[in-house]
Parts: structure tokens; sequence; C-alpha cells
């Protein structure tokens, strides 16, 4: 097959590229550029690796939403049967509205405020990642004054060295997620002491993007020395909780697979005896990344003196990643042509700031109205999308075999304002 790197669902069919049994192509010219575009057999096929990695287990995969919130992407999900992994109360509402189940739900986050976790425990979730001594406090106090009893799980934080790891960023000391450590045993010990909470289980994050297996295999040790000694001092753990992370290949990255990595954390958990627990994960990006890609028009080029630059319609306030992170996207034209020059050019948007970029040093056959797709544009890009520069968000479609479905309208200028009101 004739497939984009780490697009299994993206390839040429001759000079034209398509995404499953669609012309990309045509899609943009039928619903407009800049154009998110997602394929659901990739979604799935993600997600059967995790599946596959859980055979036989009790086992619950909580996509991460944050990634990708939007509600058709929910809902293929949800029919698929996964939990949710949330982190606001507006990510409550709208994976209800995606037909989720309540009780798969886990509310992780360092600022739940109390009129979310009220929200959450009248619809019913399965599980508050609660991340610091404060929080429990401020939940029992929450559950109690509505007489419900709030099941609860702690984040801690398992210190996998950063020097050996040092991609990881969210499961070392001194940031400010989860519980340390050594303080583990002792707010384990004040959650199973207030009247309104109930112990379930245990969770960490390490971190995202991750590329190798050996941080998870670390963070699994460290997890289950504290699983043990909070068994030895009474008290039980229903589920661990592995969290996301897992990378994707943007740019030859090589990620393990989601079923060979689970192989050996089984192996793990078997050797320690814990084999028989009910799993948690909270894939975000794995799940969706390598699903999506984004359509863009090129509305000009500027030759520089030291550079030349790709101007295309779509910017950061679309594909925030390398503005925030320097993060990479691969970009590939639409149609192959033979016979147009090509060029290095800095791909950039439309956007009043030096740092819209989206592509640096990329080497591109490109003239004014060629389409280009911007690849692994299925995390973190439409759910952190913004209005900067009073630009609408971007349309979605989700391509199912030959099916095309638009998701989500291209934002108007009157979608923009509704909410805004002028001075008398
Ligand atoms: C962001 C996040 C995830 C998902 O991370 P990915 O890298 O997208 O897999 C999972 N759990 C928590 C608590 C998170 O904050």
């Amino acid at each position: 097959m004739n497939h984009l790197p780490g697009h299994p669902h993206v390839h040429w069919e001759g000079d034209a590229l398509w995404m499953e049994g669609v012309c990309l192509a045509e899609l943009a010219r039928s619903h407009g550029t800049p154009l998110f575009v997602y394929s659901k057999a990739a979604m799935l096929s993600a997600l059967a690796a995790y599946q596959r990695g859980f055979t036989g287990r009790k086992a619950t995969i909580c996509y991460a939403m944050k990634a990708n919130s939007s509600l058709a992407v929910l809902q293929v999900f949800a029919r698929a049967g996964c939990g949710f992994d949330i982190v606001s109360g507006g990510e409550l509402e709208r994976v209800l509205r995606a037909g989720a189940d309540p009780a798969k739900v886990i509310f992780s986050g360092v600022g739940k405020t109390r009129a979310e976790m009220l929200r959450a425990l009248d619809v019913g979730i399965g599980c508050f990642n609660v991340e610091s001594e404060a929080e429990l406090e401020v939940l029992n106090e929450v559950a109690s004054a509505c007489k419900k009893v709030a099941p609860v799980s702690i984040r801690v934080n398992p210190n996998v060295d950063a020097r050996t790891h040092p991609y990881i960023s969210t499961g070392l000391k001194g940031n400010k997620f989860g519980i340390a450590h050594e303080r583990t045993l002792a707010t384990y010990q004040r959650a199973a002491a207030l009247p309104a909470l109930r112990v379930a289980g245990i969770d960490c994050h390490i971190g995202s993007q991750i590329t190798d297996g050996a941080p998870y295999l670390d963070a699994m040790d460290r997890v289950l020395e504290l699983v043990e000694a909070l068994e030895s001092h009474g008290i039980h753990l229903d589920h661990i909780d592995f969290g996301g992370g897992l990378g994707i290949d943007y740019n030859g990255d090589q990620p393990p697979a989601a079923d060979a990595l689970w192989k050996q954390l089984f192996e793990k958990l078997d050797a320690r005896g814990f084999g028989d627990r009910h799993f948690m994960v909270e894939p975000g990006r794995s799940l969706v990344g390598n699903a999506g890609v984004c359509l863009t028009e090129v509305l000009y080029l500027k030759p520089g003196e030291h550079k030349a630059f790709c101007i295309v319609d779509a910017a950061m306030n679309d594909l925030p990643r390398p503005a925030m992170y320097q993060a990479f996207h691969a970009i590939v034209p639409l149609h192959r042509t033979a016979d147009a020059p090509s060029a290095r050019y800095d791909v950039v948007g439309p956007v009043c700031e030096s740092g819209d970029w989206i592509g640096r040093d990329r080497e591109l056959a490109a003239r004014p109205g060629d389409l280009l797709a911007v690849l692994s544009a299925g995390a973190y890009c439409m759910s952190m999308a913004s209005n900067y520069n009073s630009r609408g968000r971007a349309a979605e479609v989700l391509v199912d075999g030959d099916t095309a479905s638009l998701i989500r309208q291209r934002e108007s200028i009157a979608d923009q304002i509704r909410g805004e009101r002028l001075l008398d």
C-alpha cells in the first residue's frame, strides 16, 4: 500500500492523496480550507491495539478527550465501548452529549471546582482522580453536602528519573501534578478516613509523546511498590490506572505499539501478583493523533533574502503545537506534480505573530492555490484552536469508508461574536 508514514489510512491514488475511500482535494473543494479531516478506521484501529493488549483482562480504556473533544469523535469512542478521562466540567457535558456512560468517566486535573465536583457526583461518574491533599478535603465536603460518596483514586507522582528519560514532563518531582511518592500512604489514610469518600484505585500519568517503553516499566515498578505498601496498611485498591502518554509517529518516531507495551507491562504485573486487578488507561494522542490531517491552501509564495515563505490559510490558531512546543508536523501536497519547481520554505499562517509557523525549512513544490495536508493533526489541534486574530475555527469532517460527514461547521463571524454586547 502506498500510504504515508504513520498514517495507514492516508494513501496515494495515482497523484492524489486520499483518506480511506475519499479524495482529500475534493473535500477541500466542497468544504473549504482550513479543514480538519479524520479517519474513523484509523481511530478504531488505534483503539484496537489497546483492546488487544487487554484481551482476557478486566480493563477500561478511558479516552483522554482533551486530545480531541469534537462530539462525533467522542461518539466513535463511546460506541466502541470506551470510557473517558475528562479534565473539566465542559468536557463532562460534551461527553454526556456524545452518549458516554457516566460510570466510565474519570475526572483528572489539579484544579477541579466545587461546581464541577457537584455536577460529576450528580451524574455518577466512575472516579475522581484526586491530585492534592487539599482537593480530597473539598471533595469530601461537596460529597457530604449532597449525601453522596465520591469514588477516589489518587494520582501519584512516580518520580521517574529524568536523566534516563528526559522527555518525561509530568511524572517528576517539582511539577504541579499528583502527590509525591512519600506522601502517598498518608494521603490514602486520610482519604480512607473521610466519610464521604471511597478509595477505589490509584493512578499515574508520566508525560506525553513518550516513544520508549522503559519509563512505563519504571513507573509500573514504582506504582506497584506503593500498591503493596498501601495494601499492607489495609487500604485495598480495586483498580490501577496507568494514564496515557504513548507517543505517535510525527517525524519518524517509533513508539512501541500499545499491545506490545501492555504485553510487557502485564508480565511485570503478573510476576508481582497484580495481574487480576481492574486496569485503566487514559490514552489521548495515540488514539487520534495520526487519524487526522488539516487541509490548507497556499495563498502566497514570498521569496526572501534569507528565507522563502509559503503562506497558507491555516495558522497557529488552528495548529497551535508548533508555536507552543516547537512541534513538528509533516506537510505534503494533496497532488504530486512532476513539473512544479520545488524550493525550501518556512510554511507560515496569516496570523500577525512571528511565532505563527507550521513547518520550517520544508522542501515543497507549491504554487498559490495548491492544497497541502498538515499531517498528524488529529490530537491537540482542534481542541486547542482559538479565535486569535478573529479567525473562525475550521470545519471538521469524519471519513468512514467512502462516506464523508461534516461533523463541525466552519465558525462564522456571527458564531464568534454571539455572546458579546456593544455599549449603549
Ligand atoms: C493529557 C492527559 C492524558 C492523555 O495524554 P496523551 O499524551 O494524549 O495520551 C491522560 N491522562 C491525563 C491525566 C492527562 O492529563
